[in-house]
């Protein structure tokens, strides 16, 4: 992994870390937020929208694959929300895709950790790592894409 990714990986774990109020708090912050790989959709948009009737803030939740998706309800034009949706889509569609290639390798990938544009896994069974970036041109490194899984049964 470049050392340039592997300072963003780091980076990326301990942002997640460091950020206990969670995915309501990332929604606030960013007016829109996905769900994290393996928690169940229904129960988090119920979970997102619980927060965001407390605090009387227009929401709107949708899902999106396997996974589920949060938007401020405010002011956002159309054209403006489209985007924000289809960053989210493309977002599943790519990690979708670099777990698959993983998966090839032998790897098990953790969930998900997403930071803005940049996300991060890394293989349950032997740490190998994965680290992305959407965007133009969209990155993708790590050992768990490139050398199979030495602890893979196979
Ligand atoms: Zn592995």
């Amino acid at each position: 992994m470049l050392a340039d990714h592997e300072e963003r990986f780091r980076r990326s774990a301990s942002g997640f870390l460091e950020r206990p109020a969670g995915d309501y708090a990332e929604l606030l912050r960013r007016g829109h937020v996905s769900s994290p790989e393996g928690v169940e959709p229904d129960e988090w948009r119920k979970e997102i929208r619980r927060k965001a009737r407390q605090d009387k803030i227009r929401v709107i939740t949708s899902r999106d694959g396997d996974g589920a998706f949060a938007m401020l309800n405010r002011m956002i034009p159309d054209d403006q929300a489209m985007d924000v949706m289809r960053h989210a889509f493309d977002r599943s569609t790519l990690l979708g895709e670099l777990a698959r290639r993983s998966a090839e390798l032998g790897h098990q990938v953790s969930g998900w950790l997403g930071h803005d544009d940049e996300s991060i896994a890394f293989c349950e069974h032997c740490g190998a790592r994965i680290y992305t970036r959407q965007g133009s041109p969209t990155i993708q490194d790590g050992e768990a894409l490139i050398d199979p899984c030495p602890s893979s049964p196979a």
